[in-house]
């Protein structure tokens, strides 16, 4: 007998959400206490669901499921990082990794599994691109930690900072803030990653607001122009190079929107962008981007933006040719943009 696939409520938007349930002939509201149910209690069996019409439950249950990446495996660091590796079948593996800290806890998510854009510094572009995910498989890496760190004891951090009579619980949440950081270019997997989002910011689902959801890109300028319209997030851009002669090889999409052209866009971004700045990240490499020379070529180049620049050691691994900044070097480069009145922050 061949089974009808089940609908991942993971996978269904807001407006998704409601043509479905409008499709199971239920009322409007019934969507928006679905999407509470899974999203911000994280009950995946709808037989929990208790002020479902036990009709609706049984529909529900012939034909849903909520279901997210299975997980490989779960690390925890000393410092209470905690990184999971989560399957994506055909051999590959996206991670996802929740930072806890005083004021708040940040959770990294990937958007594809692997990646085009090929930066020279990162081991998932090495990797080349496999897929992009989709809206349940990116938002359900926010649903699974969310809720497993949440019922998790050793969990290291509880912040507090979700209104409590949003949640049925009464517990603070886990999670105060998300970047899409991880595996994948996010503006090339768009629709999804939209789609993801705008369960992110939902009141009925996470709550989060705009300047708590970051963006990274690689700097695919049409759609940077595209999300200030539609879902004006927080925004930063991996920049890594003060010039086109060297960003075109460490950021090969810099060819295609050379920096003249994407800090343009940066400039018209921040009028739509929840906060006054936009981020910059700086991977620091030993001899390549690092010299006092680059730190004075960035300045010139971000004089005229509202900016943090971010510092980040490389990462090294096998066959990248790059080796990390020494912690002097970065220091100095840090001392350079201080003296200049420009705001940077070493990872
Ligand atoms: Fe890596 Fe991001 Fe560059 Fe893709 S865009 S290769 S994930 S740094």
């Amino acid at each position: 007998m061949t089974q009808i696939p089940r609908t991942n409520l993971l996978d269904l938007d807001g407006e998704r959400l409601a043509t479905f349930i409008a499709g199971l002939n239920e009322k409007p509201f019934r969507s928006k206490q679905l999407m509470r149910w899974v999203h911000q209690r994280g009950v995946s069996d709808v037989h929990l669901m208790s002020d479902l019409a036990k009709s609706f439950r049984e529909q529900l249950d012939g034909s849903v499921e909520i279901k997210s990446l299975p997980v490989i495996s779960d690390q925890t660091a000393s410092d209470g990082t905690r990184k999971w590796l989560l399957d994506v079948g055909d051999g590959n593996a996206v991670e996802m990794v929740y930072i806890p800290e005083d004021e708040r806890g940040t959770l990294c998510i990937s958007t594809q599994a692997g990646c085009a854009v090929n930066c020279q510094f990162c081991s998932t572009g090495k990797q080349g691109f496999a897929r992009n995910l989709t809206v349940g498989e990116i938002i359900g890496q926010l649903w699974y930690a969310e809720h497993h760190l949440r019922n998790d004891p050793s969990a290291v951090k509880r912040i507090d900072t979700y209104d409590k009579t949003q949640l049925a619980h009464g517990e603070g949440r886990v999670i105060s803030n998300v970047v899409m950081m991880g595996m994948g270019e996010p503006l090339l997997n768009y629709e999804p990653v939209i789609g993801a989002m705008s369960l992110m910011l939902d009141d009925n689902a996470y709550g989060l607001s705009r300047r708590r959801v970051t963006l990274s890109t690689s700097g695919v300028v049409p759609f940077i122009d595209k999300l200030a319209k539609d879902m004006p997030v927080a925004l930063a851009v991996s920049l890594h190079a003060p010039n086109n002669k060297l960003r075109d090889i460490l950021v090969p999409i810099n060819r295609k929107y050379p920096l003249a052209v994407l800090l343009d866009s940066c400039k018209r971004y921040l009028e739509f962008a929840p906060r006054d700045f936009l981020t910059f990240e700086y991977c620091m490499l030993d001899g390549v981007n690092d010299s006092d020379k680059h730190a004075h070529e960035l300045i010139q180049l971000l004089k005229s933006i509202k900016c943090k620049i971010n510092l980040i050691p490389f990462n090294p691994f096998a066959d990248s040719g790059l080796k990390q900044s020494p912690k002097s070097r970065i220091d100095q480069f840090a001392k350079i943009l201080l003296d200049a009145k420009m705001t940077s922050e070493e990872h």
